[in-house]
C-alpha cells in the first residue's frame, strides 16, 4: 500500500519484522526494485544492520537517539569503528558462527532511557574502552568519507582523517 503511489520518500521502520523468511525476501526484493526504477529514496530503519545490508548504500548507526558512526555500507560492515557498531555486527557474526570470540559479542546492561543519559558519552557505562575523557561528549571524528562519535574509535589504523 505504502509504495502504491510511488512515493520519492519511503521510510520503512522494521517492516519485515515477524515475518516468515520468504516473505521477508519478498519485501526487500519489492522494495530494492522501487529504489532502483522509480527512484523511491528508503530510510530503512532496523536492528540488525546485517539483515539487509547489501540493499542499503549508507548505513548511520544510532544510540540513545544519536548517530554514532555513519558511513557506506561497505565500510561499516567490513571496518567498523564504534564499539557499538563493533559489537552490533560481532553478535550477529557469532550467533552465525558459534566458534568465533571475540571481546566485544555482548556489551553489559541496556540502552539508557532517553531522559536518564549518563554524562558524557551515552554508551559509557557498557563500553570495554570507557576512560576518563568519556565522560565528556565525544569528539565527531571524520574519516574516509564518514564520521564517528568517539574519543577512542577502533581499528582506524589506514582510515584516513578528512
Ligand atoms: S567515547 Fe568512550 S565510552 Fe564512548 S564509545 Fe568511545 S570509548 Fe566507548
Amino acid at each position: 500500500m505504502a509504495l502504491g503511489r510511488k512515493p520519492k520518500l519511503l521510510i520503512a521502520d522494521e517492516p519485515i519484522a515477524n515475518m516468515t523468511t520468504i516473505s521477508q525476501l519478498q519485501i526487500l526484493r519489492l522494495i530494492a526494485s522501487f529504489n532502483k526504477n522509480s527512484h523511491t529514496t528508503v530510510l530503512y530503519i532496523c536492528n540488525d544492520i546485517t539483515q539487509v545490508g547489501n540493499l542499503l548504500n549508507r548505513i548511520n548507526v544510532v544510540y540513545a537517539g544519536s548517530i554514532i558512526e555513519s558511513n557506506s555500507t561497505v565500510q561499516i560492515l567490513s571496518r567498523p569503528h564504534h564499539p557499538y557498531t563493533i559489537s552490533m555486527i560481532e553478535i550477529v557474526a557469532s550467533y552465525l558462527n558459534q566458534s568465533k570470540k571475540t571481546k566485544f559479542k555482548f556489551l553489559p546492561g541496556d540502552s539508557p532511557e532517553l531522559g536518564k543519559l549518563p554524562i558524557g558519552c551515552p554508551l559509557g557505562p557498557r563500553c570495554p574502552f570507557a576512560d576518563r575523557e568519556c565522560n565528556h561528549t565525544p569528539p565527531i571524528i571524520k574519516y574516509k568519507g564518514g564520521t564517528v562519535a568517539c574519543h577512542f574509535p577502533q581499528n582506524m589504523e589506514n582510515s584516513n582523517n578528512d
